[in-house]
């Protein structure tokens, strides 16, 4: 980053342009450059990411823009910004003025240019932003013709993985794992399997937590955004004690809805419980009634995609669960409320049963769950781009 942070000296002293032009899939676009309060040069965010075709979410101090399924995180109000994981310095910041937010000039003259050179070009003399995909798009020509992974997928697909639990919320206790073992141990280590085996598939994977910590339900969500295809989180359901329970073992997949049977309520509020761990909290219900959120029209538009994907993992987690597939599910995950993308909850057994408990806590069937969830994730992913339109002829059914 040497280069960038010298680059940005220029920003400070230097002249501004009075206009930007990006010239994108929907021709040129020219946009006029403003001084924020400390004469920084800005841009308003709104025209450029639809210039872009990018995407902002404004949550908790922070703007993540979205550009070429990339995200910048921008501290609003502070000249900072993250890019994968790394917390860097700006010339100027990015601001809210009423609802409008303005972003650095920085971010099209530089940032851009730099993270993603292989798409993007700054002209610093004529101050234009060229997306040289864009252009091999609209030209139709071969290049625009993406190259396809072994299986078929097309690059760039990101998948969240969220283990659940974590931190102070063991999650269920684990009646049968080896003595200590909790659930948050094992969604998360079989979360990590997951992510080895979607790497190994060409797949991008995001994952809500890689260690043992606290994410808020609430939060976990966010994690899939714009740039995210699919939002799977991993659970290991248990029964309270009565008659027979260490009898009942299986795997289930939900999807988010209204719950339709007692089961799926029961299990809904066992993982909705965990909200309970989060400081500061307990005051904040968790949402009873999901009439608000299905009357999202987003969220209903990623029910059957969700459907979908819920549908594939039972049919792969059949062929290496010995427990019977109890089915695909519908119920209200918080931790599903919050994803603006299709997501899924599986409970991948139980550790009130004996058998079940030696399933999910042996490497070598962990690794077997992991890779059949893997599979099932890249069915979805090739099934979603078909149906989009995204057609390979080669692609292996
Ligand atoms: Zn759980």
């Amino acid at each position: 980053m040497a280069t960038a942070t010298l680059m940005l000296l220029a920003f400070l002293g230097g002249m501004a342009p009075e206009q930007v032009t990006v010239a994108g899939a929907k021709g040129d676009t020219k946009l006029p450059v403003r001084l924020d309060g400390s004469g920084a040069p800005v841009l308003a965010a709104a025209p450029l990411l639809a210039a872009l075709s990018g995407s902002v979410r404004i949550a908790d101090g922070w703007a993540e823009v979205t550009v070429a399924r990339q995200p910048f995180r921008f501290l609003v109000g502070a000249p900072l910004y993250v890019f994968s994981s790394q917390l860097q310095p700006l010339a100027g910041s990015a601001s809210l003025a009423g609802d409008s937010l303005f972003l650095p000039l920085q971010f099209v003259a530089e940032l851009l240019p730099y993270y993603l050179a292989e798409r993007y070009r700054y002209d610093q003399r004529t101050a234009t932003l060229k997306d040289t995909a864009a252009r091999a798009t609209a030209r139709g020509t071969s290049a625009a013709r993406e190259t396809r992974l072994a299986n078929g997928l097309r690059p760039g697909h990101i998948v969240t993985v969220d283990p659940g639990h974590g931190g102070v919320d063991p999650g269920n206790p684990g009646t049968f794992f080896p003595k200590g073992v909790r659930e948050k141990d094992v969604t998360l280590q079989i979360g990590v399997l997951l992510r080895e085996e979607l790497r190994r598939r060409g797949v991008g994977v995001r994952m809500t937590r890689a260690t043992d910590t606290l994410i808020a339900l609430g939060d976990r969500g966010g994690y899939c955004s714009e740039a995210c295809d699919l939002f799977v989180s991993l659970h290991v359901n248990s029964l309270a004690k009565r008659r027979r329970y260490t009898e009942v073992r299986g795997f289930e997949t939900f999807f988010l809805a209204e719950a339709r049977t007692e089961d799926a309520a029961r299990v809904a509020k066992m993982e909705n419980d965990a909200v309970r761990f989060e400081t500061g909290q307990d005051d904040v219900g968790v949402p009873g009634g999901l009439d608000f959120i299905l009357k999202d029209l987003q969220l209903n538009e990623h029910l059957r995609e969700s459907a979908r994907a819920a549908e594939l993992v039972q049919r792969r987690l059949a062929t290496v669960h010995p427990g019977h597939s109890r089915g695909v599910k519908q119920a209200g995950f918080m931790v599903l409320t919050t994803a603006r993308r299709p997501a899924i909850l599986v409970e991948l057994g139980y550790s009130t049963n004996p058998q079940d408990g030696r399933l999910l806590t042996t490497r070598a069937s962990q690794r077997k769950l992991a890779s059949a969830l893997a599979d099932a994730i890249v069915e979805y992913l090739r099934d979603y781009e078909r149906k989009v339109g995204m057609v390979s002829p080669g692609a292996p059914r």
